[in-house]
């Protein structure tokens, strides 16, 4: 659909790595939940609230391959030597329970979210590397804002305008930093390793949520008003204000 609203974009891209996971029962004894990077590669590792594990694992390759002796194999071959709980997981997933994927994204951002009648939300609009974790986020991000613009009785032509105007910026500036995040998390040069590697340590020295304080400007997003029902009660028109992403005190 996509290709078909904007067929000169040049649509999504390989990211230059590719991407295992699978979802598994945890581990016997306790572990900590970890992203970990290593050299050109990532592993993550985080317990689900019925008692499984989500394990998923990156690695810098080119775009396309398959291991010949399997996907077990390779995880081993890459993450066998890492630290615990990662090579007890290797062991205990089932071949078939290993999905891979390469991954891509869109680098060049579209013009806009939606052409005519038609509107695109989540990854169709905007598919990001997942390297901040946020594609699904900026998805359902991308429904509310969608809902709160197609107010009943509105204009169909503005509401949807609007929803672009609302979401292009931020899911362009996010898909960007998901990007640059990816180039990090992925070096495979042991000089700049060392530097990324001493950078984030004194950071976490300095103070444990300087690291985090980096994503407030993606975590602290506040949907915009129920201006509809607040519109309704007063007689006032249901025509939302635009989502500018802050907190409503602010506007
Ligand atoms: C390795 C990895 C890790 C990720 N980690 C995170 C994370 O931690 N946090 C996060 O927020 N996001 C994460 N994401 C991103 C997240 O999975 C996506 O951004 C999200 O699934 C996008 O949702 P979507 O509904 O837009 O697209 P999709 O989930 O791709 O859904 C599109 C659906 O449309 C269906 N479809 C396609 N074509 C047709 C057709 N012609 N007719 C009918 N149906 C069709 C597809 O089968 C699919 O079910 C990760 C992604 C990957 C690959």
């Amino acid at each position: 659909m996509r290709a078909a609203l904007f067929p000169a974009h040049p649509g999504p891209v390989y990211a230059g790595f590719t991407a295992w996971r699978f979802v598994i029962p945890a581990p016997d004894r306790p572990f900590v939940p970890h992203e970990t990077w290593g050299r050109g590669g990532v592993w993550g590792t985080h317990p689900l609230k019925d008692g499984r594990v989500y394990a998923y694992a990156t690695a810098r390759l080119p775009e396309g391959g398959r291991a010949p002796d399997g996907e077990k194999a390779e995880l081993r071959r890459r993450f066998a030597d890492w630290h615990d709980p990662i090579p007890a997981l290797i062991d205990a997933a089932g071949a078939k329970d290993i999905l891979r994927n390469d991954v891509r994204h869109l680098r060049t951002p579209l013009a806009t979210h939606h052409r005519g009648r038609v509107v695109l939300v989540g990854d169709a609009a905007h598919a990001m590397t997942p390297s901040l974790g946020q594609g699904g986020n900026q998805a359902i991000e991308d429904g509310v804002v969608l809902a709160h613009h197609l107010a009943p009785g509105g204009d169909l032509a503005a509401g949807l305008a609007a929803y672009s105007a609302a979401r292009l910026p931020r899911t362009a500036e996010i898909t960007g930093r998901a990007a640059r995040a990816s180039r990090l998390t992925h070096l495979t040069s042991a000089p700049l390793i060392a530097v990324r590697d001493a950078l984030i340590s004194t950071a976490a020295r300095l103070g444990p949520d300087l690291i985090l304080r980096g994503f407030a400007s993606i975590a602290d997003w506040r949907p915009p008003q129920a201006s509809y029902a607040a519109g309704t009660a007063t007689g006032a028109s249901a025509r939302p204000a635009r989502d500018t992403g802050r907190e409503p005190a602010q506007r």
